[in-house]
């Protein structure tokens, strides 16, 4: 579903530009409202988010899906924790379709999809694990990175349940926002993937911004 956001850009209380191929680690508050915004468009954020109070808590696909009984994501979707609790819930989205069956891109599945000499090519999981190994005041560790949102990602289930990476939906100054319902912490892996048409062959980079609550 599509739905515009009221809040613009000159009133957030955070702004930060995420290059193509970097990560980004952040808190946000609950009451804080969160946006990724695809700058150059086609681009994938792969995005993990804890409970910032107990990061053993952690977003969960499996409980998010069957929650809304919807394997896709977009406004009204309650991003739920591996302990049934709503984290984050989506309240703008420009794009209207976002990807959570996927997964991050990582070497060993590059090889698997694509060919054994992907192996050393940048993937999610390699920004991911430099993301925690870096920021250790987040508490978190290697067994910390599990199933994550594929942000602005098409990827559409067939008819006889498989999985495609398509090309993307999403567009220059398209993004998703969402509202924090308990702290979290937000890990974003900006998607440098070159094999499949998620960041249109050629990764870009993306914005985030967060709002405080309103007064
Ligand atoms: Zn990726």
């Amino acid at each position: 579903m599509i739905r515009e956001s009221a809040l613009t850009p000159d009133t957030a209380a955070y702004r930060k530009v995420v290059p193509a191929g970097n990560y980004w680690i952040h808190t946000v508050r609950k009451g804080q409202t969160f946006r990724i915004l695809d700058l150059e468009g086609n681009q994938a954020a792969d995005t993990l988010f804890y409970s910032a109070a107990d990061p053993a808590e952690r977003y969960s696909a499996v409980d998010t899906v069957r929650a809304q009984r919807n394997v896709y994501l977009t406004v009204g979707t309650k991003l739920m924790s591996t302990e049934g609790n709503p984290m984050l819930e989506i309240t703008a989205d420009t794009v209207g379709r976002h990807d959570t069956l996927g997964g991050a891109c990582a070497t060993e599945s590059n090889t698997v999809r694509y060919a054994l000499e992907k192996k050393t090519m940048h993937a999610c999981r390699d920004s991911y694990l430099l993301a925690v190994t870096e920021n250790e005041g987040f508490g978190l560790t290697k067994r910390d990175i599990t199933h994550n949102i594929n942000f602005f990602m098409n990827v559409p289930v067939t008819p006889d349940g498989g999985l495609t990476f398509e090309d993307g939906l999403s567009a220059p100054g398209k993004y998703v926002e969402m509202l924090a319902l308990m702290d979290v912490i937000v890990l974003i892996s900006n998607c440098p993937q070159l094999n499949n048409p998620c960041n249109g062959y050629n990764p870009t980079p993306i914005e985030v911004l967060v709002w405080d609550a309103a007064a």
